[in-house]
Parts: structure tokens; sequence; C-alpha cells
């Protein structure tokens, strides 16, 4: 049995008519920047997460940036940022001109901790950039408590968690802001795609302002910004699977609880844990592997896909050298570069496939 480790053209057979119709109008419409669609996203999206702003986007990473922008964070600044993560939350960071300072993640959640900010905190700190990783909301009450009390901006990056919660509340909704990625997630435009949200009106105009040459019409310049605007045949795109987004999320959940019974007792999986009172939207599904490089040609063997999120903790990158960090400065993540690995998980996944999976994830242990 083939198991890919996604099927995007699986979901776009099942929408084709209403994806063709709605890239159909755009075109006929003659109207390829700004529009019609892009003002229905950005409202829906915002009645999705229960906030009164969202700003369409160019993609997620621009998103990261320029919030940090609005923020007015840049030269002698510092933004504390997780260890483990995906490189935009901390490029952008000396992009703006700032200091990335990383902090280890939790050894069970794998997401960054109020009390891991407080140990980076300095004088210089004004921001911190946390991460909802693989659907798994941070502790942000609690980091929203300590960072109100430091007077510390907070940007929760939710580009894997589209639909999480901690207490009924969505990802991205505590914090100043929150930016979405729909480059290839659980809402996916076709190419590239991103928003901020946001309940905070000037935030919102600013973040508008520098995304668009800063102003809000065609010929007026505020200050200077840049290009980083939501297409409008992507809006159109991400206006049609928008509704389904939720009945995706349940789907994922079921089949993660599904990976989660059939892989109970195998001795060298240790599987996901999830926060109390929250929802993990599973992005993805990350066990962590014994003899992980052998289990990965096992399974390939098997046309099960895997992939690794991530090789390397990000102060281990080349990009971070500069930083002089050692593995024990961030035990948690320099364990998990070694041992995760990231099982198939997407709605058009079938049982069948999962329990198959789980099969041959037994099997390898019992014969090696
Ligand atoms: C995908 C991703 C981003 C970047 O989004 P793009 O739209 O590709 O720029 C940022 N942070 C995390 C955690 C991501 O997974």
């Amino acid at each position: 049995m083939k198991v890919p480790f996604a099927n995007l053209t699986s979901q776009y057979r099942n929408l084709k008519p209403e994806i063709d119709q709605a890239i159909d109008s755009v075109l006929d419409s003659g109207n390829f920047i700004g529009g019609e669609p892009i003002r229905l996203f950005e409202k829906n999206f915002a009645d999705v997460c229960s906030v009164k702003h969202c700003i369409g986007l160019g993609n997620g990473t621009a998103g990261l940036f320029l919030a940090l922008k609005a923020l007015d964070v840049g030269p002698g600044d510092e933004v504390i940022t997780p260890a483990w993560s995906w490189i935009s939350t901390s490029e952008v960071i000396t992009m703006a001109g700032a200091k990335p300072v990383f902090a280890d993640v939790d050894p069970a959640y794998y997401t960054i901790t109020a009390s891991e900010i407080e140990r980076k905190i300095t004088g210089r700190t004004k921001a911190v950039i946390i991460v909802h990783l693989y659907g798994q909301v941070a502790e942000i009450k609690r980091i929203k408590e300590f960072c109100d009390s430091k007077n510390i901006s907070i940007i929760e990056d939710c580009s894997q968690a589209h639909l999480s919660e901690e207490n009924g509340v969505v990802a991205g909704a505590v914090g100043d802001c929150g930016v979405f990625s729909f480059s290839n997630k659980n809402l996916g435009a076709y190419g590239d795609a991103g928003c901020v949200i946001t309940n905070n009106e000037s935030l919102a105009i600013k973040i508008r302002r520098l995304a668009n040459h800063g102003g809000l019409s065609k010929d007026e310049h505020l200050m200077e910004g840049f290009n980083s605007r939501l297409d409008t045949i992507q809006a159109a795109i991400l206006n049609v699977k928008l509704p389904l987004l939720s009945v995706w999320t349940k789907k994922r959940i079921e089949l993660a609880q599904l990976y989660s019974s059939d892989l109970t007792g195998i001795s060298g999986i240790t599987l996901p844990e999830i926060r109390v009172d929250t929802i993990h939207s599973f992005h993805l599904f990350v066990v962590l592997a014994e003899k992980r490089e052998q289990l990965e040609e096992y399974l390939s063997q098997r046309e099960i896909q895997t992939l690794v999120h991530y090789p390397k903790a990000l102060p281990f990158e080349p990009a971070y050298s500069y930083l002089n960090h050692k593995e024990s400065d961030f035990p948690v993540s320099a364990h998990l570069q070694n041992v995760v690995l990231s099982l198939p998980l997407y709605p058009e996944l079938s049982r069948e496939q999962v329990v198959y999976v789980c099969k041959s994830i037994r099997s390898f242990y019992e014969t090696f």
C-alpha cells in the first residue's frame, strides 16, 4: 500500500468545480490585485478566529517580519524565539535589525514556555515570537501574563496551528497579533499566502500600510514599506477552502487518535502528548523514534513516506554559528533533532493507510 506524505491533488480533485470556478471568476474580472475576494477572505478568517482584523499577505514569513516592524522592533532590541522551529521565526528578527535570542522548548510538548522566556529576558527584550508547533498551542495564557508584567510584545506564529485552541480561545487571538501561513499548511492556497490577525486596530492599519508601500491606497506613502499583498486568485481559492477547515481539522484529529491508539505500547516510539484544555490541530503527527534513520528506511521500502521536522535545531544551523551555541545550551532541541519523525497525516488519508503505517512501525521494532 502506498502512503505518500501529502496528497494535494486528491483534495483538488474533490473540490475541482468550485476551485476552477473561483479562479475563472478572478480571471474574468481582470482584477488580480486587491478586490472583493480578498475583503471577503479577511472578514471570514477574522470571524473564524474571533478577532477584529485580518490582513491578507503574500506569505507567513512576511507576516512575522511586518509584525515586528509594526511593533517598532529594530536595532538594539532582542526578540526571544524558540530554538525548535522553522527558520522563519528567527530570520525575520535579524532582517528587522534586532537580535534573535533562542529559548529551549518543553520536553513533552516541544513548544516555548513562560519559564524559558523568563530565563532569556534582558533589559533589551522587546518582543517574543512564540510558535504553536505541529498544531500544539504553546502555554499562551501563562506567557501572556508574564510578558504583560514585563511590557514585552507577543507575536504568535500560528502557521502550523489553524483552529488550535487553549481554553476555548483560538491560537493567534491572545498575543498582540497572530501570524498564519497558507503555504501548504492546514489551510493551503495554491502557492504562497499568509495573513496577520489582531484585535489592535492601529497595529492592523500599520501592518496593512507596511505591506503596501506605506499606504492604504495607491499613491499614499505615509512611510516606507514594501510589497507583500495576498494575491486575488489565492484569496478566491482560500474562500472555497475556508468553510471546510473545521471538518478537515476534525478529520486530522481523528486520524491522530487512531495513530496514537495503534502505536501505543511500542517501546521505541514516544507519542505526541496534548496539553490539557487545548485543541491540537495536528498539522503534523510527530513521534520520537529510536533508530530513526533505520525506521525511515524500513518504512520507505514499504512505500510509506516520512519526513523530519526538523533535522537541525536553529541555533546549530550555519546561519547562527556566529552565536557560538553548544548543544548543552538547548538540551531538549538537541535531543529532538535526532529523534523526531513526521508520519503522513492529512484529511484525505484513509484509516486503512494509518493502520498499515502503524503495523509497519510495530513490525520494525519487533524485527530490529
Ligand atoms: C510555514 C511556516 C512559516 C512560513 O510561512 P511561509 O508562508 O512559507 O512564509 C513560518 N513559521 C512556521 C512555523 C511555519 O511552519
